[in-house]
């Protein structure tokens, strides 16, 4: 990498989509998201050798909805390692998130651990691993963001129950193949748990840094996975991370990643750095528009990708 001054680039990039036009619209169909202001924006880089470079409204928590699907996929993977694959796949869906067509043809295996149906297998295996899974939970990504203060936000995953009836389609239907094994309410009250999590843009850098460093939390120094665990975590952002827009992100971005519906997305370089950008207006997809762009034009910029 040549040697970069990451606070202009945060500006340039900051000039540049200002006066560009958003036709994103920020998601609706849980009704809490809509009451957030769709203008906000903040980025924040955290580097493993130059320290924190961050703009906009970086420090003000959001949702962050699908992108803790990733710690969850973490908490599981340290729970029964690879015998996660049999419940769950580890192929790009190239169908939305929520999506109920794959899943009846491939007898209620689905495609990976991102999209919902995959994401609602991996709490019914947290359910049957852990006594107190959603403070376990919670406390797991507390303990990978050395944060104690992380939260979620109960409005947000009531709003999310009363508007579940295609999450609920999704869980009915996999246990109907047997692979659901625990109280279906019970497991979609994990999951809209799970999505109900709350971080500003620096927590969530710093809360992907273990992804970075190959499993190795970057406080303590112990490992949170191993290294190959870590690299199968990345593999999957970089293939799932987008909904079917992985492709698009690939091309444009080049580095493995996770977006949410509530306009977050984070990126990681491993060995480099991890990036998060939160701007609520969504395009077609379901990424961040806005966020997409501001990572499309840092790696540009910084003309450093995976690739
Ligand atoms: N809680 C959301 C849902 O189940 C997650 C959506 C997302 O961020 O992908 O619809």
């Amino acid at each position: 990498m040549k040697d970069i001054n990451f606070n202009t680039i945060f500006n340039d990039i900051f000039i540049e989509l200002q006066p560009m036009e958003n036709p994103g619209v920020a998601a609706s169909y849980i009704p809490e998201l809509a009451k957030i202001d769709p203008d906000k924006f903040g980025i924040h880089l955290s580097h493993v050798d130059k320290g924190d470079f961050y703009q906009g409204d970086s420090n003000e928590r959001f949702s962050i909805q699908s992108i803790s699907k990733v710690f969850s996929l973490t908490l599981a993977m340290r729970l029964i390692g690879g015998n996660l694959w049999s419940r769950v796949g580890v192929e790009p869906s190239g169908t939305a998130f929520n999506s109920l067509v794959q899943l009846e043809v491939e007898n209620g295996i689905p495609r990976n651990p991102f999209i919902n149906a995959g994401a609602i297998v991996v709490c019914d295996v947290l359910m049957t691993y852990l006594d107190n899974p959603k403070v376990e939970l919670l406390d797991f990504i507390r303990t990978i963001a050395n944060n104690p203060s992380l939260e979620y936000n109960q409005r947000v995953a009531e709003s999310e129950k009363n508007t579940s009836d295609r999450n609920k389609a999704l869980i009915y239907l996999m246990r109907d193949f047997g692979n659901i094994h625990n109280d279906v309410d019970e497991v979609l009250d994990l999951y809209f748990y799970l999505c109900s999590i709350e971080m500003n843009c620096c927590e969530l850098a710093h809360s992907f840094m273990f992804l970075v460093t190959a499993g190795m939390d970057e406080a303590s120094g112990e490992m949170i996975i191993s290294p190959s665990q870590a690299k199968r975590i990345n593999a999957i952002m970089q293939l799932c991370g987008f909904y079917d827009e992985a492709g698009e992100f690939a091309f444009k971005v080049g580095l493995p990643g996770k977006s949410g519906v509530g306009g977050g997305i984070v990126a990681v370089h491993p060995g480099k750095y991890a990036i998060a950008v939160w701007s609520p207006r969504l395009n077609r997809k379901g990424n961040s528009y806005m966020g997409m762009k501001a990572l499309e034009l840092f790696t540009t910029k910084t003309e450093d990708s995976i690739f």
